[in-house]
């Protein structure tokens, strides 16, 4: 079975954004960009089922910029096997990058598809959804833990109440939520091999997909500062001052 780990490219999660003088966006001029932490998250993922005999071939892909073989080689150094970039420039709707993927899951005749839950510079969360509908595959998303056998995935999920188990027949579509594992950083000699890994170029035109944005952004601010908190010294305190400093009791 071949597995298909969707990475994007996105700005370092220790980068301090900031928003764009003119609202039209965040500034992205110098900003260091990486691997979206929950799509390392997938890449171990699928680095670990095929090191326990469940996959035979890793392959990720990316739509993005040129610069976005970046976190294509990082995800080969990890473990992964070949890589395919989608080049598209600009900001690529969810909907756009999941007809994407499903050009690729079955051109490459995928059996599981593990993405990130979300992306960290848009948090939209759609992308894993839309691909499993557009596919007509099942869905098991924010997983905290898979286990694949017998043709079908255990997927235990975190949700807003605790964790839910359910059985998927593959193939199918999974998400990866922050406790699915850790993942591996990549050795030296691991990011030198990758640099011979395949990795294929295409287009989203050549794929048939049109990218065009069907979401127009209206502005872009900074959320509201907020005053700094206090400490007090009490539980009678906090009643007195929320009842008559706050006026919320
Ligand atoms: P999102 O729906 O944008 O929050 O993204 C969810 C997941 O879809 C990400 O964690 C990635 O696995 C995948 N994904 C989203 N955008 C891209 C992209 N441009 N290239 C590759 N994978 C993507």
């Amino acid at each position: 079975m071949k597995i298909l780990v969707p990475v994007k490219r996105v700005v370092d999660h220790n980068v301090k954004i900031r928003v764009k003088a003119d609202g039209s966006g965040v500034d992205l001029s110098n900003a260091k960009m990486s691997m979206n932490p929950f799509d390392e998250i997938a890449v171990e993922q699928a680095i670990r089922m095929k090191e326990a005999g469940d996959a035979s071939e890793v392959i990720v892909v990316s739509v993005g910029p040129a610069q976005a073989q970046d976190v294509l080689r990082t995800a080969l150094a990890m473990g992964a096997d070949r890589a395919i970039l989608v080049e598209a420039e600009g900001r690529v709707e969810p909907l756009a990058v999941a007809k994407i993927l499903q050009c690729v899951a079955q051109t490459e005749e995928a059996g599981l598809v593990v993405l990130g839950k979300q992306a960290i510079d848009d948090d939209c969360n759609q992308t894993g959804q839309m691909l499993a509908a557009l596919l007509g595959w099942s869905q098991a998303t924010f997983a905290s833990r898979i286990e694949l056998a017998g043709g079908r995935a255990l997927v235990t999920r975190e949700i807003d109440g605790g964790l839910q188990r359910i059985e998927v027949t593959l193939p199918a579509v999974v998400t990866a939520d922050l406790r699915l594992n850790e993942p591996r950083y990549a050795s030296l000699p691991n990011i030198m091999k990758a640099k011979k890994k395949p990795l294929v170029q295409q287009t989203a035109g050549e794929l048939g997909v049109d990218i065009a944005p069907r979401l127009t952004v209206v502005r872009v601010e900074e959320p509201a500062s907020r005053a700094t908190g206090i400490k007090v010294a009490s539980v009678a305190e906090l009643v007195d001052r929320l009842r008559t400093e706050a006026a919320v009791i």
